[in-house]
């Protein structure tokens, strides 16, 4: 290959950007030119595209966001909008395609690749909700920023002897909410994973723990759980102890990233690279069991993941 394009899709990822600049620079070692698509496939369609070099991707690699934008483009699922894209692509000489991004930007991907488009997806996502992989980029991050504002919301929550209930990101999976539950020694974590919970449980548990002289109880909710606040309201009727929600939101998407996730995105960022020097296309590069694999996408979007039993357990014992 002679000329790569790189683009970030779906939601961004704090280390969307050591990505983009491993890309750009394992790509310009061998010789490889690299065109930046600004605002994912909506910018390829538009042609929002522009030659990046060595310096393009200077000083990135410590923040977050993605300094190629990102967008959706919900018109991407129509084969002709793809087969455009892929003739941008050829106008613009761009022989293989690194799409950053989540299980959606692959689905695009794999189309592209149906058109002669050499594609390799990296996963980037706060989620980590991609089944073919243990990890995804910025999941570190999101997590550390979370922990962070619930052991502040835990400061006031105790001096006020509050129950607290803190939303953390994860329409679907429960990720961040476990490892935040289990960081933060949380009372209680609700996750959309199994979605069994009884409030009328958690109420005794509260009014038991108090009691035992329990000062505050704090209970981390994934997105999915529903409306935090309306659930803040129906504890504290029901228990009398004053309870408030904090949404914590789209900080969780920010923030430099830290050593993890610049240090797995340098190296999917690479891979991904060398995937397409080899000449492969429908692939998504993972890390399973400690190595950096890939995947064809359509494998790895029938692939299927759970929140690890042991881990929920272990927030249930602890
Ligand atoms: P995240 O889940 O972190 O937001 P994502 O990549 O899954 O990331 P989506 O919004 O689902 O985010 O997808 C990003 C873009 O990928 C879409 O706006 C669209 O352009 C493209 N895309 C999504 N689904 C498909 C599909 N079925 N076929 C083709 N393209 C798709």
């Amino acid at each position: 290959v002679n000329v790569i394009g790189v683009l970030t899709s779906g939601g961004d990822a704090p280390g969307m950007n050591a990505a983009i600049r491993a890309v750009v620079r394992t790509a310009l070692k061998e010789g490889i030119k690299v065109k930046g698509i600004r605002r994912g496939f909506l910018g390829l369609l538009e042609e929002d595209i522009y030659d990046m070099e060595y310096k393009s991707v200077s000083d990135i690699i410590n923040r977050g966001g993605t300094i190629l934008h990102t967008a959706r483009c919900p018109e991407f699922v129509k084969p002709e909008v793809v087969e455009k894209a892929a003739q941008v692509c050829k106008k613009h000489g761009i022989e293989g395609l690194v799409v950053i991004g989540g299980d959606g930007s692959f689905r695009g991907a794999a189309d592209l690749a149906k058109h002669g488009i050499n594609t390799v997806g990296v996963p980037g996502t706060i989620d980590l909700d991609i089944a073919c992989t243990d990890y995804t980029i910025g999941f570190d991050t999101a997590v550390n920023t979370a922990i962070q504002t619930v052991d502040k919301v835990r400061d006031t929550s105790t001096s006020h002897e509050r129950c607290s209930i803190i939303e953390v990101m994860g329409r679907h999976a429960g990720f961040i909410a476990l490892w935040c539950g289990i960081a933060n020694g949380a009372e209680d974590i609700l996750i959309p994973e199994r979605y069994d919970y009884d409030e009328q449980h958690i109420i005794d548990k509260i009014n038991r723990r108090r009691e035992t002289g329990k000062k505050h109880y704090i209970i981390i909710n994934a997105e999915g759980i529903g409306d935090s606040h309306a659930m803040a309201e129906r504890i504290e009727k029901a228990t009398g102890m004053e309870t408030r929600a904090t949404i914590i939101g789209h900080a969780q998407r920010g923030g430099s990233p830290t050593a993890r996730d610049r240090v797995y995105a340098a190296a999917m960022g690479a891979k991904a690279v060398d995937l397409l020097r080899k000449g492969a296309s429908n692939r998504v590069v993972a890390h399973v069991k400690g190595e950096f694999v890939d995947y064809d996408i359509a494998e790895a979007l029938a692939m299927t993941k759970d929140i690890n039993q042991y881990m929920y357990d272990l927030s249930k014992r602890l």
